[in-house]
């Protein structure tokens, strides 16, 4: 019989030598963790409890950004004063996830890690690489309705389905870590990989190495933000689309423009094409919907995915809209 061990840790550094003890996971909300630990996808042999650090507060930095500890309930995240004030986009997204009980639960640390919800992962009856390496994905020639048509590869098509992230990516978020050998500090944009051919390996983290907080720069002055979520109902549902966009206009000229997606990509899928074909431009529907080709011109549809494409095309242009509008 397997031996299971539980750790409450007191101290970062007990949680980041426990967590690297063979097959440590960390466990803070859970709302992840034990419900994949209850349907046997995830069979840690060791659980490091977090909830004990003291990583539970948001900051305002000197230079007017934002830190956030990894503990943070995402209720208390998005109910902030600060972040509705100045990052509207990333309390917005937070409110659309999940529902208030979770929401109590999860933390900022656990959303960034949040598992796929691919049918088929979660269904121990099928083969799936991300889960079982090497056994094949059932998804590929299954039901890929919520499947994504950016960045997959033949050993894997998931989307990642955090909202909290694809707003943290438009903001250019940094993600601070602890492991055994010291600190690092990693953007956001770094932080995810793409399948390949080891869709297992979803982030860059290291055994043992514990997400400790998130850092947000200051946005330029008089920039907007918002999020806009497509899902097929309005409450307590993943997105299939949804859009991320942090704006500044000024005179009608796009002086910086940064655009996330969620629902469509393998990770949360900061789009630099749309970017690029955003600044420097007069904002107008025309040069929205340049933007909206932009980043979907590399999009790959599945057999039952492909009406995501338009979605996400409409759900871009919606949100620069919006953004821009009377600016
Ligand atoms: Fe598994 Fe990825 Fe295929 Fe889903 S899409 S079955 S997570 S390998």
């Amino acid at each position: 019989m397997q031996v299971f061990r539980y750790t409450p840790a007191k101290t970062v550094d007990a949680a980041v030598r426990a967590g690297t003890a063979a097959g440590g996971t960390f466990i803070a909300g859970g709302t992840t963790l034990v419900d994949l630990m209850k349907l046997n996808v995830l069979q840690p042999s060791s659980v490091v409890d977090v909830n004990g650090l003291p990583l539970d507060r948001v900051e305002t930095l000197p230079n007017g950004g934002l830190r956030i500890g990894a503990l943070v309930r995402n209720s208390d995240l998005a109910n902030h004063e600060a972040v509705k004030k100045d990052y509207a986009v990333l309390s917005e997204a937070l409110l659309s996830g999940a529902s208030p009980q979770l929401r109590n639960m999860a933390t900022t640390g656990g959303n960034l890690l949040q598992k796929t919800r691919c049918y088929y992962y979660r269904d121990t009856n099928y083969a799936c690489n991300k889960r079982e390496p090497g056994s094949g994905c059932a998804a590929l020639d299954g039901f890929n309705r919520i499947h994504a048509v950016l960045g997959g590869s033949d050993h894997c098509v998931a989307t990642h389905p955090s909202d909290m992230a694809v707003a943290m990516m438009a903001l250019e978020a940094t993600v601070h870590t602890q492991h055994a050998k010291g600190v690092r500090a990693i953007a956001l944009d770094e932080f995810y990989l793409v399948p390949g051919n080891t869709p297992n390996r979803e982030n860059v983290l290291m055994p043992g190495e514990l997400i400790t907080h998130v850092t947000l720069p200051a946005l330029p002055s008089g920039s907007r933000s918002v999020y806009l979520k497509l899902r097929d109902r309005q409450q307590y549902e993943f997105a299939l689309a949804s859009s991320a966009v942090v704006i500044n206009v000024s005179g009608g000229s796009i002086q910086h423009a940064r655009v996330a997606f969620g629902g469509v990509g393998t990770r949360p899928w900061r789009s630099r094409e749309a970017e690029k074909a955003l600044e420097g431009q007069q904002a107008g529907t025309e040069v929205f919907h340049r933007a909206a080709d932009a980043v979907m011109a590399d999009a790959k549809p599945l057999k039952y995915n492909a009406f995501k494409i338009e979605l996400a095309r409409r759900a871009l242009v919606r949100t620069l809209e919006q953004t821009t509008q009377a600016a």
